[in-house]
């Protein structure tokens, strides 16, 4: 078969590596000039007397859990080199910094009474070692922790954790979306060695050498299906072309997807339309000193007067010998594409957050070297109960048009692990018919 890819993220290069090991043949339009989609890493500009960094940086902060065995595997079987290490994961609670991963550590945080922290730890227990999400999908998961951990633990931990991820859909989130956290959350992270971006690249070469044709800075702009399914799209000289195809795979947010499909039913539009997503903003501090002196990778903001959801310090994570010795930070957060947050230049929104990274670090600035703001419009699904009914399925109302993306992952939380499956699930659907 002939076969469209749209969307060079990690569904659409694993849908790609799949077709391609079943000998179809398959195009890749991605609009951006490089593979990895949301995962996607740069290198900084460098100034005269800076030294490039051998390793690229995710835009937005990742890493795997040690059991993303789909993407892990997807690494080894085409010889791409991982790392595991163990680092820490801590809460900002109160003005002060307390590592809070391992029981151990749930039992030994000051700022509970031990009725609290053992209540919570039984809830956190049964959700870790409960295999069964579909009941649980029809709870919300605000009610269900409030009832089960009491007020004092929800209302210190998971309520500020809530509500800075999810803002005014907080309220809305299953339980089901709760304990996929939860249940998959493993001690020890992996990250691909050099980064998502070489990664990504190096899958794209093991396509290439399988005959893939990827088309860079290329954009879709408008997909329709009639005998075949011809897929009009626009390359960076502004020139438009149209190939016909066999079959089509989107990978894009359905929101994007109801924008090149213009054949698309307006009641298959409607029900896309109501799955609720946020997008994502992170700006990377770039700097001499290590922020978080405790080595915590991962500080997870409980304080909902904080302007910042989560400071993420990749190089407590991964050797800062791989970036010119820098120290690099993610100061993030999930937003609606129309926060004011998401209109801004770095330099304004550092003066919204420095306040807050002063009581962490009050001389921070003294060692900033610069600093890297990114935004995307759609990167994290709204995840209401019930919403394996709402999931939309593979196929779509156009003959041969098919969506696999990051709205269908569940119960899982979205993930480069995640993708990686919906490629292969979406590669064997197509071809199931040859
Ligand atoms: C802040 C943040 C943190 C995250 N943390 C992690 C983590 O720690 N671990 C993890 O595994 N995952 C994490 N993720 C999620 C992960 O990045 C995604 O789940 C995954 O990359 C989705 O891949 P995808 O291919 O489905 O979609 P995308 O990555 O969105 O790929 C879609 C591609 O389509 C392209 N495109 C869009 N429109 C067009 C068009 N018209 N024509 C051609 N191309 C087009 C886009 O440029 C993009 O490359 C995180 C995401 C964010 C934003």
């Amino acid at each position: 078969m002939k076969i469209a890819i749209v969307g060079a993220g990690f569904t659409g290069l694993s849908a790609a590596f799949e077709l391609l090991n079943k000998k179809n043949e398959v195009f890749i339009f991605e609009k951006d000039n490089q593979p990895g989609g949301l995962a996607i890493g740069f290198k900084p500009l460098q100034t005269k007397d800076e030294k490039e960094w051998n390793w690229s940086l995710e835009k937005h902060y990742h890493h795997w859990f040690s059991n993303d065995d789909k993407v892990i595997n997807l690494a080894q079987k085409i010889g791409y080199g991982i790392i595991k290490k163990r680092p820490k994961t801590s809460i900002y609670s109160e003005g002060k910094i307390y590592q809070l991963d391992s029981p151990m550590h749930v039992l030994a945080f000051p700022k509970l009474p031990f009725i609290d922290k053992a209540r919570m730890a039984a809830v956190l227990g049964f959700l870790k070692f409960n295999p069964l999400w579909k009941p649980l999908e029809k709870l919300n998961a605000e009610n269900f922790l409030l009832k089960t951990m009491g007020k004092n633990a929800y209302k210190k931990i998971w309520d500020p954790q809530l509500k800075n991820k999810f803002g005014e859909f907080s309220k809305d989130i299953s339980l089901a979306w709760f304990w996929a956290r939860i249940k998959k959350r493993t001690p020890d992270l992996v990250y691909p060695s050099g980064g998502f971006l070489e990664f990504a690249d190096f899958l794209v070469r093991e396509c290439e050498k399988k005959g893939a044709k990827f088309f860079f800075n290329t954009e879709v702009e408008e997909i329709k299906s009639a005998k075949q399914v011809s897929v009009k799209y626009k390359m960076i000289n502004g020139k438009s072309s149209i190939i016909n195809f066999d079959a089509v795979i989107v990978t894009l947010p359905s929101i994007f997807f109801t924008k090149i499909a213009p054949d698309l039913p307006q009641k298959y539009v409607n029900k896309l339309l109501k799955l609720k997503g946020l997008g994502a903003i992170n700006l990377v501090l770039r700097l001499k000193e290590q922020f978080l002196k405790d080595g915590t990778y991962w500080l997870s903001i409980c304080d909902t007067k904080s302007p910042i959801m989560a400071i993420v310090e990749h190089t407590n994570f991964m050797d800062k010998k791989n970036y010119n010795n820098e120290h690099l930070v993610y100061l993030g957060n999930y937003l609606p594409f129309d926060h004011r947050y998401m209109k801004m230049e770095k330099d304004e929104l550092l003066k919204i957050y420095d306040p807050f990274l002063k009581k962490i670090k009050p001389d921070y600035e003294d060692s900033v070297i610069s600093s890297e703001l990114f935004k995307v419009p759609f990167a994290q699904p709204i995840i209401p109960v019930n919403y394996s009914k709402i999931v939309p399925p593979f196929e779509t109302p156009l003959p041969n048009v098919y969506l696999a993306n990051i709205q269908q992952v569940y119960p899982w939380d979205r993930g480069t692990n995640y993708a990686v499956e919906l490629g292969q699930k979406v590669a064997k659907l197509v071809t199931s018919n040859e």
